[in-house]
């Protein structure tokens, strides 16, 4: 890992201009690694360092960050990093799922995530549940069916980088097609929300008297001697037929449901690029229906970093798609500290803590920047301060105002090596 302690930044920065060798004059008062004296740099005595107890080398080397600390951590703060990689999976015929809600990731009180798989035919089966689900396709496709508060049903298929939004209480079903099925992240708007606690079509009719089922379906009531009495959940049927034979078969005399519950990411030029990278935005701007999460596709080249910023409106929830990351979260006290993640993984920063993310690998990084809330918000720290009167900051950090003065006064979002 590269750790840049200020001291041998200020030691390199002295060579070049005679402003930063006058800041050199009070780097003892200038924070780590001088004040308060954590991180190795400062472990003098060979014994501090070392780890002889017992240890899993495979698993702890995933965490470079955890085993050496940037010497500009500071203090600790609750964990910010969670995974689907060692959730345990619930497999079924016909597909599996995993998730991490607040029972295992206590810091992530806005929203819960489950990453699902289903098969070709694969069915979870027809459900709702109190909360809003959100959800982005990793792999494959898959199809869709819901029914809008006005009864008017909606059935689409979705394939790799596509959205849905069902809002709270919309009934649903996800059913995995060919050539490989589906796979998928879910979130849901609530971080105690689970998929193993949703409210199921098999459950409420096993647990409704057959004469009633058979006044309210109209229907003779032996037509229900053969409901399973427990749950599906997720189960193995065959492969549906085409998509518009479904539509035919399922449309209702009040039309189809006019609200776009789906979204293709694909499809969509970024919001913004630059030298760095690229961030695609997804809120309720462009994605109407998605009242309750706004989502940023970030993807930031090898030696990129995802800006010093926070947002002011909501929690981040991030899932890492491709690539390697390390971020770095500040907090009062002041706390610092550094995590890293790898594809599969999840990071969570709470609403208005700074934080930037690093591409720490070869590749490009992606990941998904979620929020609940209905639009994406941000401040960056380049931008809060170049609007700013310089000589004021100036007076903050001993800078040259000058310097403040060339400070973009846009929101680069990401920076290239
Ligand atoms: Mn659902
Ligand atoms: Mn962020």
């Amino acid at each position: 890992m590269q750790d840049l302690s200020r001291r041998r930044i200020l030691a390199a920065g002295a060579v070049g201009g005679a402003f930063v060798a006058s800041a050199a004059a009070s780097a003892g008062t200038f924070g780590n690694p001088d004040h308060p004296l954590e991180g190795s740099v400062n472990a003098k005595t060979p014994s501090s360092l070392t780890n002889p107890g017992p240890q899993n080398p495979k698993l702890a080397n995933e965490f470079p960050s955890f085993q050496d600390p940037p010497s500009t951590d500071v203090d600790g703060m609750p964990l910010f990093w969670s995974s689907f990689n060692n959730a345990h999976k619930r497999i079924q015929n016909g597909g599996w799922a995993r998730e991490v809600t607040q029972a295992d990731f206590a810091i992530s009180d806005s929203v819960s995530g489950v990453n699902m798989r289903l098969s070709v035919g694969g069915v979870r089966e027809l459900h709702w549940h109190q909360q809003a689900e959100w959800a982005v396709m990793v792999s494959g496709t898959c199809r869709i069916t819901v029914i809008d508060g006005d009864g008017r049903p909606s059935i689409r298929d979705v394939k790799q980088g596509d959205l849905w939004y069902f809002p709270p209480g919309l009934p649903h079903s996800l059913q995995g097609l060919g050539p490989d099925g589906a796979e998928f992240v879910l979130v849901f708007d609530n971080g105690h929300s689970s998929e193993f606690n949703t409210l199921m079509l098999t459950d409420w009719v096993a647990h409704t008297p057959p004469d009633v089922l058979a006044q309210n379906f109209n229907v003779p009531a032996d037509a229900f001697k053969n409901i399973p009495l427990d749950a599906l959940w997720i189960f193995q049927a065959e492969e549906p037929g085409l998509l518009a034979a479904a539509q035919k078969a399922a449309a209702s005399p009040q039309g189809e449901s006019d609200i776009q519950f789906t979204f293709s990411m694909n499809d969509m030029a970024p919001t913004k690029t630059t030298k760095g990278g690229s961030v695609k935005v997804i809120d309720s701007r462009n994605f109407p229906i998605s009242t309750t999460i706004a989502a940023a596709l970030v993807t930031i080249q090898p030696g990129g970093l995802r800006e010093l910023h926070w947002h002011p409106n909501a929690d981040e929830w991030q899932y890492y798609i491709k690539g390697s990351a390390r971020m770095t979260v500040f907090n009062t006290g002041p706390k610092a500290q550094t995590a890293d993640f790898r594809a599969g993984d999840l990071g969570y920063v709470q609403k208005s803590l700074g934080h930037y993310v690093q591409n720490t690998g070869t590749t490009d990084l992606v990941f998904l920047e979620i929020f609940k809330a209905d639009r994406f918000a941000e401040v960056a720290l380049t931008q809060w301060l170049a609007c700013t009167p310089p000589e004021l900051v100036a007076r903050h950090l001993n800078l040259d105002p000058k310097l403040i003065t060339q400070m973009s006064k846009g929101r680069p979002d990401i920076l290239p090596v």
